[in-house]
C-alpha cells in the first residue's frame, strides 16, 4: 500500500507546471510552481511546519499549548492543520473586516476565532495586535509564532521550497518570481538560489503598487496576502535584483486569465506575480527559465475579484450605461 501517514506529510514538494496560454509562445518558458496543492490550501503551510517544529524543539511550544496568532488567512490555516495533528490548540485574532467565510475555514479546523473592531488604530488596546499580544500573555502554554519577525518562516523556504525549484529545474532556472508579503518566500528561495547558482539566478519581487517594497507609502490595494506598511525582519533587503509594482487591475486581470485560460483558480497575489513574471519573461532570452511561485487557491476569492459586480464596483471590469457588467477590461 502507498500512502501518507498524516496530512502534515503532504506539505511540500508541489509541481511545476508550464504556462501556455498567457505566455508568448516565442519567448522563454514560464513555469508556476502551485502552492495550493499543499493541504491546507497554500504555500503558508511550510512556514506553519517549520515554525511549529522549531518551537517544540526550542521549549516554546510543549504538549497541551496553545498557538496564539493575529491572522486570518492561509498562515491560520496551515497552523490550525500542523496544530490539530500535534495536540495543540489554536486562538487566532483576526479584524472584523475578515470574511465570514475565512474565519469559519479556521473553526472548521477546530480553531477558536476571536475577532477585533478593524476601525482602531494599532496601539488601542482593543486593536488585533494588542489583543493577540495579551492572550499570549494571559493564556497559559501560549506561544505566538509572529510570522513578520520568525527567522523559520524564511528558513522553510531557503531548506525546502529552494532546493525543491532547483532540483525540478535540473538546475536550469534563470529567474525566480514571487509576491512579498512577510517576504519569507522570496528571501529563503532567493537565497538558495543565489547561493547555488553563484549569483546567475535574478530574483524578482512583484508587490501592490502602494507598498513598501516598490517606494509606496502604505497606501492601500485590494490584492491580498502581499504588499506591507512597515518593513518585517523576515524580508531581507539584500535578495531581490528587482521589484516591480504591480496595480490591482492588472493583477486581477490576469488572475481571471489564469483561471479561464491556464485551468488554475488561484488567488489574486498570484496573477499579480504573473503579471511581473510575464513582463521579466517578454526581457528575457527564448533559452531561459522563469519560475513564479503561485501561493494560493482561488476559492477563497469567488465573492470579490471572480465576482463581476465586484469588479464593476471597482472600477476593474467595464458597465453600460445601466450599470450591468458588459465583459472585462484587459
Ligand atoms: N500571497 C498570499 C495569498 C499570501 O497569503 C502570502 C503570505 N502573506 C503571500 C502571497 C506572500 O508570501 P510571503 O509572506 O512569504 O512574502
Amino acid at each position: 500500500m502507498r500512502y501518507y501517514e498524516n496530512v502534515v506529510e503532504l506539505i511540500g514538494n508541489t509541481p511545476l507546471v508550464k504556462l501556455r496560454n498567457v505566455t508568448d509562445p516565442a519567448g522563454p518558458t514560464v513555469l508556476a510552481k502551485v502552492e495550493y496543492l499543499n493541504p491546507g490550501g497554500s504555500v503558508k503551510d511550510r512556514i506553519a511546519l517549520r515554525m511549529v517544529e522549531a518551537a517544540e524543539r526550542d521549549g516554546l511550544l510543549k504538549q497541551g499549548g496553545t498557538i496564539v496568532e493575529p491572522t486570518s488567512g492561509n498562515t491560520g490555516v496551515g497552523l490550525a492543520l500542523v496544530a490539530q495533528l500535534k495536540g495543540y490548540k489554536c486562538v487566532f485574532v483576526c479584524p472584523d473586516k475578515v470574511s465570514e467565510d475565512k474565519q469559519n475555514v479556521l473553526r472548521a479546523y477546530g480553531a477558536e476565532v476571536v475577532v477585533c473592531p478593524t476601525a482602531v488604530a494599532p496601539e488601542d488596546p482593543r486593536s488585533y495586535y494588542n489583543v493577540s499580544d495579551r492572550l499570549a500573555r494571559e493564556i497559559p502554554g501560549a506561544w505566538k509564532p509572529n510570522q513578520y519577525s520568525n527567522p523559520n518562516n524564511p528558513l522553510s523556504h531557503y531548506e525546502q521550497t529552494g532546493p525543491e525549484l532547483w532540483e525540478q529545474t535540473d538546475g536550469r532556472i534563470t529567474h525566480f518570481v514571487a509576491g512579498v508579503g512577510t517576504g519569507g518566500t522570496i528571501s529563503g528561495i532567493g537565497r538558495y538560489l543565489k547561493e547555488v547558482s553563484q549569483g546567475r539566478v535574478k530574483i524578482i519581487g512583484a508587490d501592490p503598487e502602494g507598498s513598501v517594497y516598490s517606494g509606496g507609502t502604505g497606501r492601500p490595494y485590494l490584492v491580498e496576502g502581499v504588499g506591507e506598511d512597515f518593513w518585517p525582519e523576515t524580508y531581507d533587503r539584500t535578495v531581490c535584483d528587482e521589484i516591480i509594482e504591480v496595480t490591482d487591475k492588472e493583477s486581477f486581470a490576469m488572475t481571471r486569465r489564469l483561471a479561464r485560460e491556464e485551468g488554475l483558480l488561484v488567488g489574486g497575489s498570484c496573477g499579480m506575480a504573473a503579471v511581473a513574471a510575464l513582463k521579466v519573461a517578454q526581457r528575457a532570452e527564448p533559452g531561459d527559465v522563469v519560475v513564479v511561485l503561485l501561493p494560493d487557491g482561488g476559492r477563497g476569492y469567488l465573492s470579490k475579484l471572480f465576482n463581476d459586480d465586484w469588479m464593476a464596483r471597482y472600477g476593474f471590469l467595464r458597465t453600460d450605461e445601466h450599470g450591468a457588467t458588459v465583459g472585462d477590461i484587459l
